[in-house]
């Protein structure tokens, strides 16, 4: 008889959803790899780009489309509006006379859109496959659990939560619930600074790196002062002390793609072009954004090589599809990519052209596919939360 190892003893490994191939392959208990309702045009079609260009002048007004900077080439030259989860949801109700919004990004930025659109308009996910494993790491079930573990330790009353805008639209609203804010790899400091003006501690979700980042390299906190709460762990893994004295306590998640860079990374890179600039995204490990020169967002990203000098030395850790882009964008600069691994966000490039062709050809027959719909009281208080943020000063 085979037994599961207890939790945390040897041979124990975290649970894990089943990574499902590339549009194929379905898992009925969440939204991921669930098969196109239709006949999917094969990637090799040579027409795909004049099918693509075709549909979206048929719809003409009827649609607007939003792709995030980390889609790839062939699908992101059909964006209306490009940018990253922020922009984007501040752009998806730019145009309320659009009753179809293609959303050409995962699955939580969709909700988002469908949140803030009207209600008249409707959120497609070209690929319902597109989600995202940081957001995956955040389950409703594990938040409420934590949240009642808080209550047992007596602390819960000096809790704020704050989740980042990469979380599913339930746990937006399990914050909105609690008083808490949304916040963005932009604004996550001066959400920080508005959650402490209301309690003395922080629950920080999903991205344990942003909020440690934020924490210790804008706030001045000392690494000690964050704990990092484990759901697959009974109390998250803490000790009642542990409650009692941190003041951020952060969600075990990270992002898959920004947590492949390391510090070795940094190191190789500086010693191959010692006068490069090392520029990152936040939801880098602690370990490589204290190494680096520049932290930023993604559109810090985009903004900080647009006006860097010409002849200058990037390594950039950040989704590839995007330091390519820039990287052809300034031809001028040498821009690179700062691992030696491949580290694409698998995720987003579920969007491609077959499912993009797919997905506007059945709207332009009047048939709406794949909609992202999030029902009434999870959006109204996933909106609370969301627009605490947007009010943030
Ligand atoms: S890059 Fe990371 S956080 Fe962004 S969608 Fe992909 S897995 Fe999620």
């Amino acid at each position: 008889m085979t037994t599961t190892p207890e939790i945390g003893a040897p041979g124990f490994t975290e649970p894990r959803l089943p990574l499902l191939l590339l549009g194929a392959g379905t898992d009925p208990d969440s939204e991921r790899g669930v098969d196109c309702p239709g006949e999917l045009p094969p990637a090799s079609d040579p027409e795909l780009v004049e099918r693509a260009r075709a549909a979206k002048a048929a719809l003409g007004e009827q649609v607007f489309v939003l792709g995030h900077h980390y889609q790839r080439d062939e699908v992101i030259q059909f964006a209306d509006v490009t940018g990253d989860s922020f922009k984007l949801a501040q752009q998806a109700a730019a145009r309320p006379q659009a009753p179809y919004v293609v959303f050409c990004g995962v699955h939580f930025m969709a909700e988002s859109a469908d949140i803030l659109t009207a209600d008249h308009q409707q959120v497609v996910l070209p690929d319902l496959a597109a989600g995202c494993s940081m957001a995956d790491m955040a389950t409703f079930d594990q938040v409420e659990e934590c949240w009642e573990v808080l209550e047992d330790m007596g602390v819960a009353d000096d809790v704020v939560p704050v989740t980042y805008m990469n979380s599913s639209a339930d746990i937006k609203a399990f914050v909105g619930r609690h008083g808490g804010v949304v916040c963005t790899s932009s604004n996550a400091r001066r959400a920080l600074d508005w959650a402490y003006s209301k309690g003395s501690k922080v629950l920080f979700l999903p991205d344990q790196h942003l909020g440690r980042n934020t924490a210790v390299l804008e706030m001045g906190f000392a690494l000690e002062d964050c704990v990092v709460y484990n759901p697959h762990r009974p109390d998250g893994g803490l000790t009642p002390q542990q409650f009692r004295d941190a003041r951020m306590l952060l969600w075990r998640g990270h992002c898959s793609v920004h947590g492949r860079f390391t510090k070795q990374s940094v190191d190789d890179m500086r010693e191959q072009v010692p006068d490069v600039n090392i520029l990152v995204h936040p939801e880098c490990r602690h370990e490589v954004v204290v190494e680096a020169d520049y932290i930023g967002s993604t559109e810090y990203i985009i903004r900080t090589l647009a006006e860097a000098p010409a002849g200058s030395s990037w390594a950039v850790g950040t989704e590839l599809n995007l330091v390519r882009r820039l990287a052809n964008r300034h031809p001028d600069k040498n821009i690179m990519f700062l691992d030696r691994t491949v580290c694409f966000c698998s995720t987003m490039n579920r969007i491609d052209l077959p499912h993009l062709v797919w997905s506007l050809e059945a709207l332009a027959r009047g048939e709406v596919v794949n909609r992202i719909r999030v029902d009434e009281e999870t959006a109204h208080y996933a909106r609370v939360a969301l627009d605490q943020m947007l009010a943030l000063p």
